[in-house]
């Protein structure tokens, strides 16, 4: 009998992952939301609205087969999952891939995609206004906020806010010496090893005076919180066994499982696997799930699957703007070329709207 596979949020794991098992299983992807949202193009987007359409793309087109079930899941058990309405869905296996949440506008604040649009229409608006950019985190979403404003909208004064001594100081320290280089030379004020005490928001842009942990104060037009994605992972809370991580991320065994659930899996950034959060991650996560699920519908058991390896090293790619950036690239660090043709010309847009059978 075929296999019923259900999966917990149609983000870069849940699609990946049905577009897979189309035809190797019966899917069910359940995804509350009428539009995939493309992280990398969210970023463009606030100073390029033309980005955004892009980077928004319908889950019409993208099974031949299963079903995706526009709908929250509320909670899962060894049979299925049960939506937000009530409604029981019964499957075999169940990969839980709800994601993780950020600061408007990188990605929607709740299920509505028209919302999201107004958002993000909004903060472009008052990014527009703004003469004073204040951006308060130097990961890559802020470091690449800072480089598009750069790029885009050279007049504004863009201050990037760290309370890390230096950009990526967990990367070789090549590749934050080359941004910062360059974020510099655009006009950037980088700013490191001081933190934001008074941040009125965490989750969108507003007008304001930041107090920094060194005693300075900086006025700014429009103050982007950027401090990092949380997972979303209160779906775990009713099974047995969980145990959650860092950044409200849920601990898995070597076969992605985070319960005492033997068919309930696991992957991107809701999982603490020893990956980042991180696309590359999900790289990584969905082949090898595709691989491991292939062998359960043909009779094999987890434990006599491998186990999941992480990345040791990950490849990092930070454009800034279309034209410059720089990249981590596991055997080298990569310049401007290299990390425009790879990601800082397009970012991946037409990979994910190929995946989703949209040209
Ligand atoms: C602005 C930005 C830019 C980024 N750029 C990069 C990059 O260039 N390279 C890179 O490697 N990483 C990048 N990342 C990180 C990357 O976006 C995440 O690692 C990736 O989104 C994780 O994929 P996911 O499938 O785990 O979850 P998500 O993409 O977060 O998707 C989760 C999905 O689950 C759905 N969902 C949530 N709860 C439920 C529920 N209860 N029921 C049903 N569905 C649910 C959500 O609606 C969502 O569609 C970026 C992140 C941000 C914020």
């Amino acid at each position: 009998m075929t296999k019923r596979i259900i999966i917990i949020g149609g983000g870069y794991v849940g699609v990946q992952l049905a577009r897979a098992l189309d035809d190797k299983a019966e899917v069910t992807l359940i995804e509350p939301r009428s539009h995939f949202v493309h992280a990398p193009a969210m970023i463009r987007s606030v100073v390029d609205p033309q980005v955004l359409d892009q980077g928004l793309i319908p889950y019409d087109d993208l099974l031949k087969n299963g079903q995706v079930v526009r709908a929250r899941a509320k909670s899962v058990s060894a049979a299925g999952v049960t939506l937000e309405d009530g409604t029981e869905v019964l499957g075999d296996y169940i990969v839980v891939a709800t994601g993780s949440d950020n600061a408007m506008p990188f990605k929607p604040a709740n299920d509505s995609i028209e919302a999201f649009r107004a958002d993000s229409a909004r903060i472009h608006a008052m990014l527009e206004a703004a003469q004073s950019v204040a951006i308060v985190g130097a990961g890559a979403v802020g470091t690449e906020l800072a480089g598009e404003i750069a790029h885009f909208m050279p007049d504004k004064k863009v201050t990037l806010l760290s309370s890390e001594p230096s950009l990526f100081p967990t990367m070789p320290s090549k590749l934050g010496t080359a941004l910062q280089g360059k974020l510099n030379n655009a006009g950037v004020t980088t700013i490191f090893g001081a933190r934001a005490e008074n941040l009125e928001s965490m989750t969108e842009p507003y007008a304001g005076e930041l107090q920094l942990s060194n005693g300075d104060r900086i006025a700014a037009d429009l103050i982007f919180p950027v401090i990092g994605s949380r997972a979303r992972s209160t779906i775990f809370e009713t099974l047995p066994g969980i145990t959650k991580g860092a950044a409200n991320r849920v601990k898995t065994d070597p076969w992605l499982r985070p319960s005492d659930l033997p068919n309930v899996f696991a992957a991107g950034d809701v999982a603490e696997a020893g990956d980042a959060m991180t696309i590359v991650a999900v790289s990584r996560q969905t082949p090898w799930m595709e691989k491991m699920l292939t062998s359960l519908i043909n009779g094999k058991k987890v434990e006599e699957m491998a186990k999941y390896k992480p990345w040791s090293k990950a490849p990092f790619l930070v454009p800034l703007g279309p034209q410059k950036g720089n990249s981590y690239l596991v055997i080298f660090t990569a310049g401007d070329t290299i990390t425009r043709l790879m990601k800082g010309k397009d970012l991946f847009v037409p990979r994910y709207r190929k995946m989703l059978n949209r040209t």
